[in-house]
C-alpha cells in the first residue's frame, strides 16, 4: 500500500488518497508505544502494521473511521468526549446521525456491513488538551468541533504533524449534515485551524498529506468558501417572497443534482436548517410564521 513516512508517523493511503468510503490510516510509533489514529477501511489491509497497537485514538466518531477496531479488540480506544457515547452502541450511533428511518436503515446496514462496525462499550472519553506520551513523541488532542460535536485534531508534538481528520479540505466542502454536527462551531473551527502550530497536515480523505503552509492555506480558503457559497445559494432560493424549509427541500444545496442516496434528503435538511438559523441570527434572512425571506439590504 502507498505510504509516507514522516519520522515516527506513517500515513498509509487508502484507495484514491482515502476518498470516501475509504480513508487514510495514520500510525505513530514512539519508543514506548504505538498509536493508530482512526481505523478507516484500508485498516483491514494493514493487519501486520496495526498488530500490537497499544491504543487507538479516534479524532471523531463516524462509521467510516471505525472499520478496523475489530482487529484490535484488546487495545484501549479513545474518542472525544462528546462523540464517545456513539461508539458504545448501535443505538447511540443512531442518535449521533439523527436521520429518519429510511436513511438510518441504509446507514446502519452499511455501517455493520461494509464498515464492519462493532460497538465498543468500554470506549474511553478524552477532552480538549489531553495528551498521550508515546516515547519521544506526544499526541495532543485539540477540540475542533463542527463536523461532529467532538471532532478533534490530533497533533503530534514536537513535530507539528496535525491529523485534521474530516476537516478534509475536499472540493465538496465542509460536512455538517448529522444531528451531531454544528455549522456555527465548524465556522469557528475553520477560523482557528490556520493558527495550529503545525507544519504538516494530514486529512482523512482526498487530500492526504499537505507539507507546505501556502498550499494548506489555499485549500482551507476554498473549503471555507463553500459555506458562503451555500449561504448565497440559499438566500437566492428564498428570494424576497419567502419560502418554508419544506418548500426548499426539493432543492439541492450540498449534493449535486442527480446524485441519489437514501441519506441525501436528511443531510440536506439538517444542513439547510443550520444555514437558515445562522442567516437569521446574522440578519441576512428574516423568518416570519415559518417562512424565510432574504433580508432587505440597504
Ligand atoms: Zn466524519
Amino acid at each position: 500500500m502507498d505510504r509516507l513516512e514522516l519520522g515516527p508517523v506513517t500515513v498509509y493511503f487508502g484507495v484514491q488518497r482515502g476518498k470516501f468510503p475509504d480513508g487514510n490510516q495514520v500510525v505513530v510509533r514512539g519508543t514506548e508505544a504505538k498509536a493508530a489514529f482512526d481505523t478507516p477501511l484500508c485498516a483491514n489491509r494493514l493487519q501486520r502494521e496495526l498488530a500490537g497497537a497499544d491504543l487507538v485514538i479516534l479524532g471523531h466518531v463516524h462509521e467510516d473511521h471505525t472499520c478496523g477496531l475489530h482487529l484490535l479488540p484488546a487495545a484501549p480506544v479513545y474518542a472525544p468526549a462528546p462523540d464517545a457515547e456513539a461508539l458504545r452502541s448501535v443505538e447511540a450511533m443512531r442518535d449521533h446521525y439523527g436521520y429518519g428511518e429510511a436513511a438510518w436503515d441504509f446507514t446502519r446496514e452499511r455501517m455493520l456491513g461494509l464498515f464492519r462496525f462493532q460497538a465498543r462499550p468500554e470506549t474511553l472519553a478524552y477532552r480538549d488538551g489531553q495528551t498521550w506520551e508515546l516515547g519521544g513523541v506526544r499526541v495532543r488532542a485539540i477540540h475542533m468541533p463542527g463536523h461532529t460535536r467532538g471532532h478533534s485534531v490530533l497533533l503530534v508534538e514536537p513535530l507539528g504533524i496535525a491529523f485534521i481528520g474530516d476537516i478534509d479540505l475536499s472540493g465538496f466542502g465542509p460536512y455538517y449534515g448529522d444531528a451531531c454536527s454544528d455549522l456555527a462551531e465548524f465556522k469557528r473551527t475553520l477560523a482557528r485551524i490556520e493558527h495550529l502550530p503545525a507544519r504538516v497536515w494530514i486529512t482523512s480523505h482526498h487530500k492526504g498529506v499537505i507539507q507546505d503552509r501556502e498550499t494548506f492555506l489555499g485549500l482551507l480558503r476554498a473549503f471555507r468558501a463553500r459555506i458562503a457559497q451555500r449561504d448565497e445559494a440559499i438566500l437566492s432560493a428564498l428570494g424576497g417572497g419567502g419560502r418554508t424549509p419544506a418548500e426548499l427541500s426539493t432543492r439541492r444545496f450540498l449534493y449535486r443534482e442527480g446524485y441519489e442516496a437514501p441519506f441525501v434528503a436528511d443531510v440536506e435538511r439538517i444542513s439547510l436548517e443550520q444555514h437558515l438559523r445562522l442567516l437569521t441570527a446574522e440578519g441576512r434572512a428574516v423568518e416570519r410564521d415559518g417562512r424565510y425571506r432574504r433580508a432587505e439590504t440597504a
